[in-house]
């Protein structure tokens, strides 16, 4: 094993052990939570390294470079066609085409200029929700879920769920257990959106606690990026 896979074993396995505890303090199965590693800014090679670690799930926040990655993972690993690709970032109108040409689930879809250009190949999607007043990280008001919840199902996209960021310097807890409530409503009308996707290496105790069925985790597993 060469020091890098040894470094990302290691991460992996501290990364595993917060959500099992998480798991156990919340009263939930490990299988509930699916572990997304967010490898932006990182290399193709360190996908490669955790599919060998048993990873199946990554997610990119810039279309050039998460098409990109997933393109060279795919000459790199025989096991590539097994991953499942999330967009999590900021996604620009001119873009959303190119990013449903790889991506498989679109985590950011958070208004209705989206949603023409992303219908085309037909990923899944999840609307991201604004927790604080600011929307400059990205997001749509709660409030205005259920008009765009409406406008993907029209548009024959599949809903998978709701997503957000935790608001800075503030306890996540809050806006986390908001979100669960608006899976719990949005569900009534549209079963498939059931995924909650909340949590970062900061705060995937919070969002387990809360409910989050999908943590994304970045720099707990690959390192810090500055
Ligand atoms: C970078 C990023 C993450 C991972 O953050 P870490 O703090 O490195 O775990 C998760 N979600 C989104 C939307 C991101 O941009």
């Amino acid at each position: 094993m060469s020091r890098r896979q040894v470094e990302l074993a290691a991460n992996l396995a501290d990364v595993e052990a917060r959500i099992e505890a998480a798991c156990v303090v919340a009263g939930r199965e490990r299988d509930e939570i699916t572990l997304i590693a967010i490898t932006k800014t990182w290399p193709a090679q360190d996908v490669a390294r955790l599919i060998d670690l048993g990873l199946r799930h990554f997610g990119e926040s810039r279309e050039q470079e998460g098409h990109a990655k997933w393109a060279d993972v795919r000459d790199l690993h025989p096991l590539a066609d097994q991953t499942t690709w999330h967009f999590v970032g900021r996604i620009q109108r001119n873009k959303a085409a190119r990013i449903s040409e790889w991506a498989d689930v679109i985590h950011s879809v958070d208004r209705s200029a989206l949603i023409a250009p992303l219908s085309r190949t037909h990923p899944a999607v999840l609307i991201q929700v604004a927790l604080d007043s600011s929307l400059d990280r990205g997001g749509i008001e709660p409030e205005q879920v259920p008009v765009l919840a409406e406008q993907v199902l029209a548009a024959g996209l599949t809903l998978r769920g709701v997503m957000a960021v935790a608001p800075l310097h503030a306890d996540p807890r809050p806006g986390f257990d908001l979100l669960v409530r608006i899976r719990d409503e949005l569900v009534r009308t549209h079963p498939s959106a059931t995924w909650v996707s909340a949590g970062m290496s900061g705060d995937l105790e919070a969002a387990i606690a809360a409910g989050a069925t999908h943590v994304r985790l970045g720099t707990s597993i690959l390192g810090s990026r500055y």
